[in-house]
């Protein structure tokens, strides 16, 4: 789950890491007041939305005078914004932040992931704050510094020194940039985070550290405990189509083929979505109805799918282990009918019960094309499709 960067600010505060005064503005007029109560006399108009890049983008802009704010929050307030993590139709911005100006020296970036390889949390700094992280990692790799945390220990002060030290902080930062790093793992760790990233971190003319941007990810598995972290939650920002899953607990991410993919399991839909493309064709989406795959669940899982005009065909393919075959296939049939199915669909199964699902299936008088193998599967909806 993503939150925006001002809700991300009030987290890091909470842990102790410095950030700017700001205020949230869902109109033009408490913009203003914000900018008032900031007193400036700099100010930063910040379009809230969950993707980076808003400074390119033209959603973050400087304010030098209480009426330039009030004409900026005007254009900022409502725009299409498009930046690189948007997609072409960009994001309807519908909340500012609005922050006081701060003394920019240098900008340098931070965050923490879950690093698989190590199986542990790293740290990743850099001199080049800022900028598109991605294209640092890419032209000057060098320049990206990898500290991973042993989660027994947590983060030392002589990893936090250095880091501090191989991204050029002078003398005068470093300790502070130690605490930084630590109340940073604290948070990320406290909070079941899976990315923390602040870009940039700024280091003023006297050497102060101060965090401007603020992107948190958490890991929704672990959002139960954390009731605080999903107030923050903003369904203006999310996909309608993955709200609608997520109240169905089906785990959805719409993507840009024609082949709508419904499978049991996380590791049988990626495996699904890979052969589907080895034969050529375009998954529409990844869809894991899991273990408790109901009629009701199957049927929302369709309805889901065919919101999507893109969807030319259907392809089901599930699993029955503890999840019979002839219970899938009664949701698959009660689905059909409930939805007035118009696409194509193929079913594979395969396990316990297998021949009788078919069988019903087969006798339901649905034009339902059965296939046997995942190889067979994907030909068939890819020739459906086409
Ligand atoms: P994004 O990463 O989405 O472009 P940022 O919050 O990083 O948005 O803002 C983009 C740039 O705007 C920053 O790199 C920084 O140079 C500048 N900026 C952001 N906040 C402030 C601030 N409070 N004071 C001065 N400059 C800022
Ligand atoms: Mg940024």
């Amino acid at each position: 789950m993503k939150i925006h960067e001002y809700q991300g600010k009030e987290i890091l505060r909470q842990f102790g890491v410095p950030v700017p005064r700001g205020y949230p503005a869902f109109s033009v007029q408490e913009a203003l007041e914000a900018a008032q109560k900031l007193g400036g006399p700099v100010w930063v108009v910040k379009a809230q939305i969950h993707a980076g890049g808003r400074g390119k983008g033209g959603g973050v802009k400087l304010a030098r005078s209480l009426d330039e704010v009030q004409a900026l929050s005007g254009q900022i307030l409502g725009m299409q914004l498009k930046t690189h993590q948007t997609g072409p139709e960009g994001q309807k911005v519908r909340r500012l932040y609005i922050e006081e100006g701060a003394d920019i020296r240098k900008e340098y970036y931070v965050s923490l992931v879950t690093d698989r390889a190590t199986q542990k949390v790293a740290l990743i700094a850099s001199s080049e704050g800022g900028m598109d992280i991605e294209e640092v990692a890419h032209s000057t790799p060098e320049k990206i510094i990898t500290e991973p945390i042993d989660p027994l220990v947590g983060l030392s002060d002589e990893q936090g020194l250095k880091v501090a030290r191989a991204i050029g902080l002078g003398e005068a930062s470093q300790a502070q940039a130690v605490g930084l790093f630590q109340a940073l793992y604290r948070c990320y760790m406290d909070t079941d985070a899976s990315l923390v990233e602040i870009n940039p971190l700024n280091c003023d003319s006297k050497g102060q550290l101060i965090a401007l941007d603020a992107k948190f990810n958490f890991d929704a598995n672990a959002l139960f405990r954390h009731p605080e972290i999903v107030a923050y939650r903003d369904l203006d920002e999310e996909d309608p189509a993955e709200i609608e899953a997520s109240k169905f607990d089906l785990a959805y991410i719409q993507l840009d083929g024609n082949i709508g993919c419904l499978v049991n399991g996380a590791g049988l839909a990626m495996a699904t979505m890979d052969t589907i493309k080895l034969f050529g064709g375009e998954p529409a989406n990844f869809l894991d109805v899991g273990g408790g795959a109901t009629a009701e669940k199957v049927t929302e899982a369709f309805k889901i799918m065919l919101s999507s005009p893109k969807v030319k065909a259907i392809l089901v393919n599930i699993f029955g282990g503890i999840m019979r075959c002839d219970t899938i296939a009664e949701g698959v049939i009660a689905a059909c009918k409930a939805v007035n199915l118009k696409v194509p669909l193929v079913v594979r199964m395969k396990g316990t019960n297998e021949e009788l699902g078919k069988k019903m299936l087969a006798e339901s008088g649905l034009p339902i094309i059965s296939a046997d193998t995942m190889a067979e599967a994907a030909t068939k909806i890819v020739a459906a499709v086409q």
